[in-house]
């Protein structure tokens, strides 16, 4: 690199003047100066002025293994020397990309035994947007083609992956949803429950997924997709008598259902898959991040026989995928990843041990008079924050706090992620009890200043 030498203050303004981010107001980022992160290991990073962060939010929820994982390199390295790239168009394929497809068909839930590969999650919806279209196209419903979602919902940024999200400030710009994508509410009970019981309110949630497929017809559904834990929208955990709602309202009506593990998969909620720990049956499964552990771009839908057979015996070409679908070297990694996660059974880990310890020590925090609900399983969780605790009642400009608790967290060297109000927890799998300490010490600490700041408390 021709700037290794460059000042923090020299990146900055080359940053300033060449880079446009996502997700971003660069003309704020652009004054204020980006923030340079230069290092990483196992749960820490560091920047370029020197300064030391607990990543509480594991990368983009996908550092799952952590950082500095020397095997994962000389994953890439050997397989670059080999052969760093072939295609799997033309009646060929790579040996990584076969093996990853093998080992994914063995953690997967049974019967899926299929994976067709991407290279991240939303390149992954947009399969799904298309396989579910030509599925039923194949079952000769050609009507089938709407896919229903989900207010509030975070399946990528694409046009197919942004309009089967349910973020209304991405659907202002450029004109989203597409065509044949229609949203429902969300389980967010904290938000939406009133008056009724986290039980109540998932069912009455689950139902307007019934009352949308009576009101379009049965006849145009093809699919319903959900994120097993709504990730970006605030890590919402759906009340227990969710799912079991939405997949009987999915087998009645003959609606494939797919769930989006993204951010559950490979071991987040403390088994392989979101759908094994809300005893989902989907039958297709988008999954990206936590893959790899975000060492290289790679994503796959998983499918299930009862699609996957119909694409193989009746489809044939399916005039769909990428130059880099299932590329020789993230697969060689996203392979050592999977074997860092099963080696040092870190998903039990966090089944059984950190996951459960995480939560409860958040639960310390539940007195704080800003913390308005707690949420989460495994190692991924939320802390609102609210204006009144006993009346739920929210903040009159939501992210205002989010913002200044961020802003204390990045002062005292810890990394978490604000959606509105509610501070986001994700951190690599890999961390110890003792850390977790130090997360939820450091937490403790932001929120008193950020109480401080608002005059509460
Ligand atoms: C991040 C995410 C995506 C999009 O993945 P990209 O790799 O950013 O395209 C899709 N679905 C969920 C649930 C996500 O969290």
């Amino acid at each position: 690199m021709n700037h290794i030498s460059n000042t923090t203050d020299q990146w900055q303004q080359l940053d300033a003047g060449h880079h446009l981010h996502p997700f971003t107001d660069s003309k704020i980022l652009n004054k204020n100066g980006v923030r340079i992160i230069t290092r990483g290991e196992g749960v820490y990073i560091w920047d370029s002025e020197g300064n030391k962060y607990l990543d509480g939010m594991a990368g983009l929820w996908c550092v799952n293994v952590g950082y500095g994982r020397q095997e994962l390199v000389d994953a890439a390295t050997r397989q670059m020397q080999e052969l760093p790239y072939y295609n799997t168009f033309f009646q060929t394929t790579t040996m990584p990309a076969t093996e990853l497809a093998t080992v994914l068909s063995e953690i997967t839930p049974e019967g899926f035994n299929n994976a067709f590969f991407s290279n991240s999650g939303s390149e992954a919806n947009d399969t799904v947007v298309r396989m579910v279209r030509r599925y039923w196209d194949l079952k000769g419903c050609p009507d089938k083609k709407t896919i229903i979602s989900r207010d509030n919902a975070y399946h990528g940024s694409t046009m197919a992956g942004a309009s089967l999200g349910g973020m209304a400030y991405m659907h202002v710009q450029g004109g989203l949803p597409i065509p044949g994508i229609v949203h429902i509410g969300q389980p967010y009970w904290y938000h939406l429950g009133g008056e009724l019981s986290p039980d109540e309110f998932g069912l009455k949630a689950a139902l307007e997924l019934e009352a949308k497929i009576k009101e379009l017809g049965p006849d145009k559904i093809a699919a319903f997709i959900g994120e097993p834990i709504q990730g970006a929208g605030g890590v919402i955990v759906p009340p227990d008598t969710y799912w079991p709602e939405i997949q009987r309202i999915c087998d009645e009506y003959d609606i494939l259902l797919v769930a989006d593990e993204v951010i559950c998969g490979f071991g987040r909620t403390g088994n392989w898959f979101g759908s094994d720990s809300f005893n989902i049956r989907p039958d297709m499964m988008p999954m990206a991040k936590g893959m790899s552990s975000g060492y290289m771009p790679i994503s796959a839908v998983m499918v299930h026989d009862r699609v996957a057979d119909v694409m193989i015996d009746e489809g044939g070409e399916f005039n769909h995928g990428f130059t880099y679908s299932g590329h020789p070297v993230a697969a060689a990694v996203a392979l050592a990843n999977i074997e860092i996660l099963k080696r040092e059974n870190i998903i039990e880990a966090v089944g059984s041990d950190t996951g459960p310890y995480l939560q409860a020590r958040l639960q310390d925090l539940a007195d704080h008079p800003l913390v308005g609900d707690i949420r989460g399983i495994g190692l991924i969780a939320a802390i609102e924050m609210v204006k009144e605790k006993k009346t739920r009642s929210l903040f009159d400009t939501s992210g205002d706090a989010g913002t200044i608790c961020r802003n204390h967290c990045l002062k005292n060297g810890l990394i978490m992620r604000a959606t509105g109000d509610s501070m986001l927890i994700s951190p690599p799998l890999t961390i110890t009890k003792k850390q977790i300490d130090e997360l939820v010490e450091k937490a403790g600490r932001c929120l008193d200043l950020t109480a401080n700041d608002l005059g509460i408390g």
